[in-house]
This record gives structure tokens, sequence and C-alpha cells, in this order.
């Protein structure tokens, strides 16, 4: 019956259980010692000790030796950019000498260069730029990510995205969860006129994105985004667009308290979004109103770290709080080019106080329910989509010690061995 198993893994690490995990369950990651996992077709059929697992074999079933490795549900990243053409890596230099993020924008350069960069490429260019991006993903472990429009902030350029998205969702082995985010920056042609460019998002993009919705291939829940903070959206304009957004079904996201704390969680809690992303400068009362409404908190440690900042998220508040904690990567081009989750859970265990196991649990279970998906991936568990790791380390631990090397040795996904 099995098409394949994994065996004889030092640990089997399945987080099993239902729901986001929060609180002391948040590091509750249900391992097998000696552990094995039944795959049939694409789905997970069996999980447990070797011996017992083996003796679901028959004929046709193939073997996959785990023999002194960790074998884990592939990573979730919650939290991506992935799409858009060009780099920064001038401006990166020029924050090195000085110059902050919000100077940066305020020069013209930061977020605006991307998106002249996106609006003058293809489809074709960002398709193929986004598709390099998600091998390097692969091969870290990532097995399903999120990823946000943002990069064109005009009707055209978003929809252009959003085919981009659709198009790679269709043909790379990794399950994109897409998200758009007009309000990600007000453009350079809107500067100071943040209330118009909000009338634009609300009355001309988010009517395009239903009606692109309509006649697209990707059949999933669209996430919608909002960048509030200083220098972008303020709450009301932010409460408008995701009202919108609401109405028309799609599910929320925000952008809050990365540089000034407008009230972006108080406004996650107040419309029940699914997440809340970036918190650095988050209360604690704000937390519990988060934990109260069921707003996942999406950490992104690498974006602190990428701008060379020590104002990290404090995880263990949030966990204390009783509010579900997720990573992800933030992949863009101006603040955390990072495709690897093995880095956040290295940075997230150092300077944001998740434990070992609280990230683990961040990086894949919670981050699946961050993106909508907690119900198919993210664990390992019968029923549920095989998308597994095996990680080439002795236990879990090395997950977050050892960084910088990528521990992950094969990639399951749906099913099929993609890369050992
Ligand atoms: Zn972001």
């Amino acid at each position: 019956m099995p098409d394949l198993i994994i065996h004889s893994a030092a640990q089997l690490i399945t987080i099993q259980g239902e729901g986001p995990k929060y609180g002391a369950a948040q590091g509750d990651l249900g391992i097998f010692e000696d552990g094995a996992v039944a795959v049939n077709g694409q789905d997970i059929l069996a999980v447990g000790i070797t011996n017992e697992i083996r003796a679901l074999a028959d004929g046709e079933t193939q073997f996959l030796d785990a023999t002194g490795c960790v074998v884990l549900p592939g990573f979730v990243d919650a939290h991506t950019h992935a799409v858009f053409a060009g780099d920064r890596a001038n401006e990166f230099e020029m924050r090195l000498r000085g110059a902050s993020y919000l100077e940066l924008m305020k020069a013209g350069g930061g977020i605006m260069s991307t998106v002249r960069a996106t609006r003058a490429a293809s489809v074709e260019q960002i398709i193929a730029q986004t598709r390099a991006r998600l091998d390097r993903m692969l091969v870290y472990g990532t097995t399903t990510a999120e990823i946000k429009t943002g990069y064109g902030l005009d009707t055209a350029t978003e929809l252009k995205l959003l085919e981009a998205i659709s198009e790679v969702a269709a043909t790379h082995p990794i399950d994109l969860v897409p998200t758009f985010i007009g309000a990600h920056a007000i453009p350079e042609e809107y500067q100071g006129h943040g209330d118009a460019f909000t009338d634009l998002v609300v009355n001309e993009m988010l009517p395009a994105v239903s009606e692109w919705q309509k006649s697209s291939m990707l059949h999933m829940r669209l996430f919608c985004d909002v960048f509030c903070d200083e220098g972008a959206f303020n709450v009301e304009q932010s409460r408008r667009i995701l009202t919108r957004a609401q109405e028309q079904g799609l599910a929320l996201k925000i952008h809050a308290d990365e540089f000034a704390n407008l009230g972006g969680a108080r406004l996650a809690a107040e419309l029940r979004a699914v997440s809340a992303d970036h918190l650095m400068v988050t209360r604690r009362e704000e937390m519990k109103q988060m934990a109260e409404a069921g707003v996942i908190a999406v950490l992104l440690p690498g974006t602190t770290f990428g701008l060379g900042k020590y104002d990290f998220a404090n995880g263990r508040a949030f966990i204390e709080e009783g509010v579900a904690v997720a990573l992800g990567t933030d992949l863009n081009p101006g603040t955390s080019w990072c495709e690897s989750m093995p880095m956040m859970l290295a940075i997230a265990t150092r300077y944001e106080k998740l434990t070992i196991a609280e990230a683990i649990v961040a990086a894949t279970l919670n981050a699946a329910y961050a993106s909508g998906v907690g119900e198919r991936v993210g664990s390992l568990q019968p029923g549920k989509q095989a998308d597994i790791l095996i990680a080439n380390v002795p236990d879990y631990r090395y997950l977050a010690y050892q960084y910088g090397t990528n521990p992950i040795r094969a990639v399951v996904k749906r099913g099929k061995v993609i890369r050992q």
C-alpha cells in the first residue's frame, strides 16, 4: 500500500495537532525516536516507530533510509516578496555607510527603485527571476511559501505580478500562497497624496483583482495585505483597504509595528486578520488582543538582521501572551534577501528568544496556518500532504545550533523525492 517509507530517523518530528500551536504547545514537536513515515500518493499514510511502519510495506514500496538524520515537515515560509525584478545591492552598500531605510525612501531609492525595475520588466523576465529564487528556497527545505505582489503599485503591474505568481505556482514544486499588497508603499506619483492612492487601491485595484481571480488558474483564496507604518499607510487608510478586501472575500494580513506603532496590531485584532507581521514594537496589551482574536504573529528576524539593526521582535512575549508565532524570511531585495528558513531558526532562537522547538513549530505548522493552508501542510500526520525533509543532523537542536550551512539532505514534495 505505501509508495514510499522513510525510516530509521534518529528523530521524526511530527508536530501533530489541530490548529496553530500557541502558549506551552508552541514547543510541542511530537518526536518519535527511530521514527518512520509512510507515504501513499501525495499524502501521508502513517507515522510512528520504524518497525511498525515498515510492517505496512508491500512489494511495490520504495524505501528511503534516514539513519542518523532528523525527518521533519517541509518548511513553510509565511512571508515573502519573492516576485520582483532587479536588485538593490547599491542601496545595501549605501546603507552600510549610514543611510537609513526611511532616508533612502525619501531620496527616491528604496522600494521605488524595485517598483521602477518591476514595471519595466516583462512578465517572462519576472517569472524567470522568481523561479530561480524559489529553486534556492527549495534547496533549503521550503516546500510552501506565501508570496506577495506590491512592486507594481499600479493596477496593470499588480495584475502582471499576480499573473507571474500564477504561472510560477503552476510549474514550480513549491506550493505558493498569493497575496495582493497594492498598498505596499505610496508610489512616487502619489507622494503626499496617500488618501488618493488609497482610493485607487479600494476603487480600482481591488475590483480588478477580483475580476482577475475569476479568470485565473489559481483556485485558492487570495490574501490582501497592507503596509501600515510610518511613511506608508496610516490606520484609517489600512482599515479602508482591508475592510473592502474582506467584503470581496479576501483573507487579511497586515505589515504592522515594524518602524512605528501606529496601531496596526490592534487593527489586525479588530478585523480578525489571519496574521499580523513584523511586530517589532508591539505592546503587551496589543499582543493580548491578538491572542483573543486568534491573529497569528508572523515574525521576520531576517529583516532586523538584514538591516543591521538590534530591535528584534520579542517572540518570547508573544508566546507568553498566548499568540501563535510563525516565521518567514521576508525575502525581498531591500531589507532581507534571504531564501533560507534554517537561517530564520538561527536568528529567531538567538534574538527573538524562541526556544528551538518553538521556532521549528513557527517555521512549519504555524507558518502554514498563517498562510491559510494549515489543514493541508505543516505537520506530518496521516491525511496531510507528504511534504517532508530529511535533515543531515543527529537531533533537532542542530537545526538552529549550526547555521550558515544547509542541513537539508532530501526534499519530498507531494510524495515525490525531488531533491536528494
Ligand atoms: Zn513584508
